[in-house]
């Protein structure tokens, strides 16, 4: 256990989640401790970073990331079970994060489906995750959102004087870093709302600000019956904006 109270591993590999989602394009969105149904094995994998579209149902262009905090550096057999993994997971490119380096073996086997990056511990030192909110989730206690996406909504208003002006108002949008349950911040009044996946029943959420979008997750499959979750920004007029995503299965 590291000294506030989050194990060594998890730090590590919530920063590397960080970082990714910092430096990706707004297009793609980042979940942190992902778990998809692999399409060989037919079980649950663990992922320490997913990365995928943010706006369509397109799972083609999945790539994954494994953080691996440990003294010694990667070697071959550190990339075969991942490019392993990434089959079974139907990853098209594979990141493997380490703060020691690589054999020149491993880079051999990496070939062009896996980047090997560096990430030195000393990058750990100004990160605390612990600021991060917690999930909203009754039972789940251990659980931080994530934020990674920034949904911005233009709306018409008049001023005091009866001018038309535009006004833009921001959102966060993520998901917990346990359980994986949506939550979107809004900017104006703080309010953080929890947006459940698993609810047939439920029909969207507002934040107190009563503006005329609401917020709806669901669970949505592909062509090939691949299925992931999908968080909605319903706008009043009906148009409907995919912001987040989290894949759940293969084809
Ligand atoms: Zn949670
Ligand atoms: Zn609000």
């Amino acid at each position: 256990m590291s000294s506030n109270g989050w194990e060594d591993w998890k730090l590590y590999e919530r920063m590397v989640a960080r970082l990714m989602a910092d430096e990706l394009s707004t297009d793609l969105c980042v979940t942190p401790n992902a778990s998809i149904r692999g399409s060989i094995t037919g079980i649950k994998r663990q992922i320490d970073v997913l990365i995928e579209t943010r706006h369509d149902t397109d799972n083609t262009r999945r790539v994954i990331v494994d953080a691996k905090r440990r003294k010694r550096k990667i070697d071959v057999k550190d990339v075969e079970a991942f490019r392993g993994m990434m089959e079974d997971v139907g990853a098209t490119h594979g990141y493997l994060v380490c703060p020691r380096g690589h054999t020149a073996a491993a880079e051999k086997r990496a070939q062009t489906s896996v980047s090997i990056r560096l990430l030195p511990l000393d990058h750990l030192e100004n990160f605390d995750p612990r600021t991060w909110p917690s999930c909203l989730r009754p039972k789940c206690s251990k659980g931080r959102i994530f934020w990674d996406g920034y949904p911005e909504i233009s709306l018409r208003l008049m001023d005091s004087s009866g001018k038309e002006i535009r006004r833009a108002f921001i959102h966060s949008v993520g998901k917990c870093d346990f359980c994986g349950v949506f939550h979107v911040e809004c900017r104006e009044c703080r309010e953080i709302l929890r947006i459940p996946d698993d609810d047939d029943a439920d029909v969207g959420h507002q934040c107190a600000c009563r503006l005329p979008w609401f917020w709806l997750a669901s669970v949505e499959m592909d062509d090939k019956g691949a299925q992931s979750a999908e968080l909605h920004l319903v706008m009043g007029h009906g148009e409907v904006r995919t912001v987040n995503r989290r894949s759940l299965s293969t084809a």
